[in-house]
């Protein structure tokens, strides 16, 4: 008797889970991906090597090029490039790298008015900014901040001091300025107390958090900045909104009502500031 017949699966056929890993990840990443491969191919490269070395050259061509492609589409980037005369940074090069730092030009204006807003009170203050957008369409989620598709949002590191209260300058308590948590207190605010969401990105790597050094939010930078955002950036820039964990926000005296509670589905924002504008 014949074994079955097993369709055999053609060389041709697209690696889609790639293309989708790298897509979600980088937008541009699953089209470089497929550019590079046909590229490969059209070359008759066949060692590993060479493909990784052609997709590389291929993905950073695709960076730079959308740096000056994407203002034609109403999106900037913030730079990864900061100089020791900037008072703006993003807080690691792989935001630029994965395609993470794009903003509409106001959003931008914003940030950099923050940021020289911040070091003329504080001098010597910088501001770190973290996930902003991706460079095209409207739409395109930048997981796992699912707002963050308009270009119109974007996310800033609290500023942060050591334990003897002296300012940490540019520093966050995670390499990525994300999931290193500020734990609320007794008898603090806890709106998502007793909730138990399975569809949620309220996560609280409870397991990372003694990783992280026990630097704590530095209180008059903090909430000078939100100062300014809902004063300055409503009135020059549109803000809209800006989230904040709730026993931050009343640690830090803020009654003001752009600043809001994000919801108990989306992730904590006790690790970093989201902010939106109109
Ligand atoms: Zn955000």
């Amino acid at each position: 008797m014949q074994p079955p017949f097993r369709k055999a699966t053609r060389c041709s056929d697209p690696p889609r889970p790639r293309v989708l890993i790298l897509t979600l990840l980088t937008q541009l990443g699953g089209i470089v991906y497929l550019i590079a491969l046909a590229a490969a191919h059209a070359f008759g490269l066949r060692r590993f090597s060479a493909k990784l070395t052609l997709l590389v050259l291929c993905y950073a061509a695709a960076i730079v090029a959308t740096q000056f492609a994407a203002p034609d589409f109403g999106r900037v980037p913030l730079s990864c490039m900061a100089g020791a005369e900037d008072r703006l940074m993003v807080r690691s090069p792989i935001y630029c790298a994965l395609n993470r730092n794009y903003v509409t030009p106001e959003v931008r204006d914003l940030a950099e008015a923050l940021a020289a807003h911040m070091d003329a009170q504080f001098p010597g203050t910088t501001t770190v900014a973290l996930d902003a957008n991706f460079p095209f369409v409207n739409g395109f989620p930048l997981l796992p901040h699912l707002p963050h598709a308009d270009g119109k949002k974007l996310d800033f590191a609290y500023y942060y001091k050591d334990a003897n209260d002296t300012f940490l300058n540019g520093a966050t308590r995670s390499p990525i300025g994300y999931l290193a948590f500020e734990e609320p207190g007794p008898g603090d605010e806890l709106p998502c107390a007793g909730r138990h969401d399975w569809l949620t990105t309220r996560w609280n790597f409870d397991a990372l958090q003694p990783l992280f050094p026990a630097y704590r939010i530095e209180e008059q930078r903090t909430a000078a900045a939100v100062a300014w955002l809902t004063t300055e950036g409503v009135a020059r820039f549109g803000l809209q909104k800006i989230f904040i964990e709730p026993h931050l926000k009343n640690a830090l005296g803020i009654t003001d009502a752009h600043v809001r509670f994000q919801g108990c589905r989306a992730a904590r924002h006790d690790d970093h500031i989201h902010i939106q504008i109109e």
